[in-house]
């Protein structure tokens, strides 16, 4: 029997995280999306993918003297990193045609890349910096990506079996399918069926807030309704339009990012209505960006204790020149780099002074800290300053590096001892940074969210920390995850750290668990070969 060809896929996402050189990147979606194009490259997959040229990039992230976050532009010279197409787009926006060039890129081992980049100078603007601007700015952003990607795709001659929305900023592409079914005469029904049967959706948010909505005024003042009637569009994403539920219902199928999330996000989205069925698909990291290859060869007969420690002194080394600070090479080194947000609890680990500071004071347990907010989220920005003061106290034991970026992330991911992570459950929709340190032998303490259930065998390949339960009394869950987290540094991980045998033991057994079943080869084998390929809601009738 001939296997079935796989269906060739459009991917779009508002942001690729494929090398610090290329900065359209702000976090974990858009390194997801760098590793999940690079592996469909390894894997010679039929993918292309659909971005935007920021750039302006996203930010420089440095610390103020009063520990507040200053934002700078990143003005880089992009040229050397782009091929141009020679072709073009046009987006219908407020009534005015933004015409728009396609660049590729190709350099990383990548699928092919082709990124949308308004020709006009004074058009620029509305794609100038990720994430930046006001609401509007965004829905301009949004029709660029979506209705401007499904046109890029004719453009060069591609006509994908399957549109691939990474998150929710790519819905209007649906729209733009819609209104072109609409135009060879179809109803909206009907036209709606049809594109049902080629979207496949990711969500990746589980906290509600988190999930962008638009006004519906706004998006019919500026044309990102392409068309369909009012009433149509709040059947598909409420009013106001909320572009996750929109995303849920213009695809057949759906999926979250880990099992734990899956549960998550089918209860969460459970009032929706007829959405599509989300299924789980857990993340993976790109082994050729994240594992080092020293630790893969040390894995089949070096000595992984060695190598660590050579990976910790290059990380120790960029530590001092960039702080000053020289960390202790023999001493438990704990890394935690995230984005600023509550649930993430950067200062989980520094809550209680008596539990913490005995172990700082002596240099028994060093803690670097990274991570950016975003430059508008003044939340973020005074969770960053009070962590940045928190960890002032300790001048010689604890570090906050500026700018967190991929370069940062690899060296962190490598050089640690330990990776913390410790969100509030079930916030976490899975979270990759632990899976890059899985795969270096850098044993993960965390809670039990997002990918880390699947992962972990406590004692075996790292740590869990707190009970596993979803707990309503945020007062109660920080309490009780924070005592566990002292618990499990003091009764496992350190005494493990004095046994060199153990711990090479434990580094062996979190790089297999990893380097497998977290690779984002594993993870876009299963979106080809399950997700792209189950029968969906729009071969079935709908209405
Ligand atoms: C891997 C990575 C992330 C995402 O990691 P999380 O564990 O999801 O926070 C964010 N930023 C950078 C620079 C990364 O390398």
């Amino acid at each position: 029997m001939q296997p079935e060809p796989l269906p060739s896929v459009a991917y779009f996402c508002m942001e690729y995280g494929l090398h610090e050189e290329l900065p359209i990147y702000a976090g974990g979606l858009g390194v997801l999306a760098g590793d999940y194009i690079k592996s469909a490259g390894d894997l010679r997959l039929p993918l292309v993918a659909i971005g935007l040229l920021w750039r302006g990039g996203y930010s420089h992230q440095h610390i103020g003297p009063d520990g507040l976050p200053l934002d700078s532009d990143d003005a880089r010279e992009l040229a050397h990193l782009l091929k141009p197409t020679l072709k073009e787009v046009s987006v219908p926006i407020e009534g005015r045609e933004i015409r728009c060039q396609i660049w590729q890129v190709d350099r990383y081992g990548n699928a092919p890349l082709y990124l949308l980049e308004p020709i006009q100078e004074n058009d620029r603007w509305m794609a100038r910096r990720l994430y930046g601007g006001g609401e509007r700015e965004r829905v301009f952003q949004e029709m660029l990506l979506g209705i401007g990607g499904v046109r890029a795709l004719a453009a060069l001659g591609v006509a994908p079996d399957i549109y691939h929305f990474n998150e929710g900023h790519a819905v209007f592409a649906g729209l733009e399918l819609i209104a072109q079914e609409m135009a060879k005469g179809r109803d909206f029904e009907t036209a709606w069926g049809e594109v049902r049967s080629r979207i496949v959706f990711t969500t990746h948010t589980p906290v509600e807030a988190g999930n962008e909505s638009h006004p519906i005024d706004l998006l019919l003042a500026v044309g990102a309704g392409r068309g369909v009637r009012r009433e149509d569009l709040v059947r598909l994403g409420g009013d106001p339009f909320n572009m996750t539920v929109a995303g849920l219902r213009l695809a057949g199928r759906a999926n979250a990012v880990s099992d734990l999330h899956g549960v998550t996000a089918r209860e969460m989205w459970r009032h929706a209505g007829e959405i599509a069925p989300i299924l789980a698909i857990t993340n993976g990291v790109h082994p050729g960006t994240w594992q080092d290859p020293r630790i893969r060869l040390a894995l089949h007969g070096g000595d992984l204790w060695d190598v660590h420690g050579d990976l910790k002194d290059e990380l120790l080394r960029e530590v001092a020149r960039r702080t000053g600070v020289t960390l202790r090479q023999d001493a438990l080194l704990i890394g935690f780099a995230r984005r600023a947000a509550g649930y993430k609890r950067g200062d989980l680990i520094l809550r209680d002074p008596s539990r913490i500071e005995p172990w700082l004071k002596t240099g028994a347990v060093q803690l670097l800290f990274a991570g950016k907010c975003h430059p508008q989220d003044e939340a973020g920005r005074r969770l960053v300053q009070s962590l940045v003061q928190a960890v002032r106290r300790y001048p010689k034991s604890a570090v906050f590096l500026e700018d967190y970026d991929l370069r940062l992330g690899r060296l962190l991911t490598r050089g640690c001892d330990v990776w913390l992570n410790n969100p509030r459950r079930p916030m976490e929709a899975s979270g990759t940074s632990g899976m890059k340190a899985a795969m270096n032998g850098v044993l993960n303490v965390s809670v039990l969210d997002g990918w880390w259930p699947e992962g972990c065998k406590h004692g075996v390949n790292g740590w869990q920390i707190g009970d596993g339960r979803n707990e309503t009394d945020l007062h109660a869950a920080d309490e009780r995850d924070m005592r566990s987290l002292y618990e499990v540094i003091e009764k496992e991980v350190l005494p493990a750290f004095g046994d060199r045998v153990a711990w090479t033991r434990m580094m062996r057994a979190s790089i297999e668990m990893a380097q497998w079943s977290f690779s984002s080869h594993r993870m876009v084998r299963d979106y080809f070969y399950t997700l792209y390929r189950v029968p969906t809601m729009g071969q079935m009738a709908v209405g």
